[in-house]
């Protein structure tokens, strides 16, 4: 009985390290998801910040352009002025150009608060470029460890399909069977009974109960949460005890 409990003990530990690396293969292809999110995220406020800059640009370049052609007419405005000779007609022109000018200054202040705008706008996107750069190494960092943790976690449920097989061989149908069923409803299946008290649900265990359990000559299931309980002690010799410290080790 001791033996098959040992082996149960056993199987539990493959057990644990399966639920383990399920646990990674569910989870880490998620976070690899958000991070992907985050960082897309990032770049198309970026894009649209730049595009912003591209749109103000091509504003401020028309706006020069008119600020051109208002500066030819004024040019224009000026020679024509030199030939009138009528002083009403001279008067008009007189008053034309003035608003012409005033225009030109209107656009020039303009232009100056666009460049103004526009100096600032490729400040902020140098910055939040050399943000996203930083937030892109650091990401595709934490997609190899998570890559690896995946490739990891593969690799050792491969390596424990067989190393439980194994440990099932020698386990009684009976009580294999049993420890499936509790196995399906609440993990780990066997826990360690200390100080009295179950380790899985931390209940007590009645003193009746506890005494059966150093003797470690039948299967005793902790009466609230139904896992299979076990004392340490009882099933596993004191030599053996360190190697079973050292391979519980993950
Ligand atoms: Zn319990």
């Amino acid at each position: 009985m001791k033996e098959q409990l040992r082996r149960l003990v056993e199987l539990q530990k493959v057990d644990d390290l399966l639920i383990d690396a399920n646990r990674t293969l569910k989870s880490a292809p998620v976070q690899i998801e958000e991070l992907d999110e985050q960082l897309n995220k990032f770049l198309s406020m970026l894009n649209k910040e730049k595009e912003h800059l591209e749109e103000t640009l091509v504003w401020q370049r028309s706006q020069e352009q008119f600020l051109k052609e208002e500066q030819d007419r004024i040019q224009k405005t000026k020679q024509q002025l030199q030939q009138v000779k009528n002083a009403r007609e001279y008067s008009a022109m007189q008053r034309q150009l003035e608003s012409a000018k005033k225009a030109v200054g209107d656009r020039e202040e303009e232009i100056l608060r666009v460049l103004g705008a526009i100096e600032e706008s490729r400040a902020t996107l140098k910055r939040h470029e050399e943000e996203f750069n930083a937030l892109e190494k650091e990401i595709l960092e934490q997609k190899d460890d998570l890559q690896k943790e995946i490739d990891e976690a593969k690799a050792k449920k491969e390596s424990m399909a067989a190393r439980r097989k194994e440990a099932c061989s020698d386990i009684d149908d009976k009580y294999l069977m049993q420890f499936e069923r509790i196995a399906d409803r609440i993990q780990p299946a066997i826990v360690e009974a200390v100080d009295g008290v179950c380790t899985g649900c931390h209940m007590s265990i009645r003193p009746q109960q506890y005494n059966v359990l150093h003797s470690a000559d039948t299967f005793e299931q902790c009466p609230r949460c139904q896992r299979f309980i076990y004392l340490k002690s009882a099933v596993f010799d004191e030599d053996d005890e360190d190697e079973e410290e050292t391979s519980s080790e993950e």
